[in-house]
């Protein structure tokens, strides 16, 4: 079948994880833009981002710990629109449930560090670039520059901590962030720091070379392979317990005889 909609300008970091985890994902959500209704988890992390995003927006002096929670209110009606209180099925006590665990997330954020010390270059940084044929885009949550003149790229999760031994995929999207930096500004980020907002903690990883061009190299072949399966008119299904676990095609794939392996 060929496909009406247009192929996607570029590949974000987050796109490219749904292709690797299963092209079949990338067609219903990139090609086709079939929506993903939102999840309390999702309107969560939009919650919390919006919240962290407005106070990095303030000058170093005045990020203090109650100049962030008066970013609740405005949260509430920037992030939780009609499409996502209807898609949640949002009442008065999930909204409570919400806030009082972003007022949490704010203490726990404070006493890792104090953002009136951090010097911010960048706050949700839009860079897009062409990388070895392949177009690449990203927003970044935050680019620093620490006290040695290093960048240090910076991301907000509101999920689970990861497990001691990281996975690939925990880094995955920050180091194509790197990638963005080196091509884009012509400078390589130090580091890359994951806070873990919900926990109170943080994880680190050195960016190196070998580490750029692996994730360049894992972005551009999946490029190649996006356009020809675009070009076949048909992204292949792989599925699995872990990628179709959360996934929001899972009755889009068993009406089209996918074998999805998870109610
Ligand atoms: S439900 Fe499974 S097979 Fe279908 S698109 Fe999602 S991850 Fe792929």
């Amino acid at each position: 079948m060929a496909f009406t909609q247009p192929l996607p300008k570029s590949l974000s970091p987050s796109r490219l994880a749904d292709f690797q985890a299963c092209p079949r994902r990338y067609q219903h959500a990139s090609v086709e833009r079939i929506a993903q209704p939102a999840t309390y988890a999702t309107a969560k992390g939009r919650f919390v981002h919006f919240v962290f995003e407005n106070l990095f927006l303030l000058e170093a002096h005045e990020r203090t710990v109650e100049r962030t929670r008066e970013f609740i209110t405005p949260a509430i009606s920037a992030v939780l629109d009609e499409q996502v209180r209807s898609d949640l099925q949002l009442d008065d006590a999930m909204l409570e449930k919400m806030t009082s665990e972003t007022l949490q997330i704010i203490d726990a954020y404070f006493a890792m560090e104090d953002p009136r010390e951090v010097t911010s270059e960048g706050v949700e940084l839009r860079l897009g670039v062409t990388v070895d044929d392949t177009p690449l885009f990203g927003i970044l949550d935050r680019l620093d520059r620490d006290v040695q003149g290093n960048l240090i790229i910076v991301d907000y999760k509101t999920g689970a901590l990861p497990n001691r031994n990281f996975d690939s995929q925990t880094f995955a999207n920050a180091e194509l962030y790197a990638v963005l930096c080196q091509a884009k500004l012509g400078e390589t980020p130090s580091k890359i720091r994951l806070l873990y907002v919900s926990h109170g903690e943080s994880v680190e990883r050195n960016v190196t070379d070998v580490v750029i061009r692996a994730r360049s190299n894992a972005a551009t072949s999946a490029w190649k392979k996006i356009q020809r399966y675009y070009e076949d008119g048909d992204f292949p299904a792989t599925p699995s317990t872990n990628a179709c676990r959360f996934c929001a095609y899972k009755e889009i794939c068993r009406s089209n005889g996918v074998p999805v392996p998870y109610r």
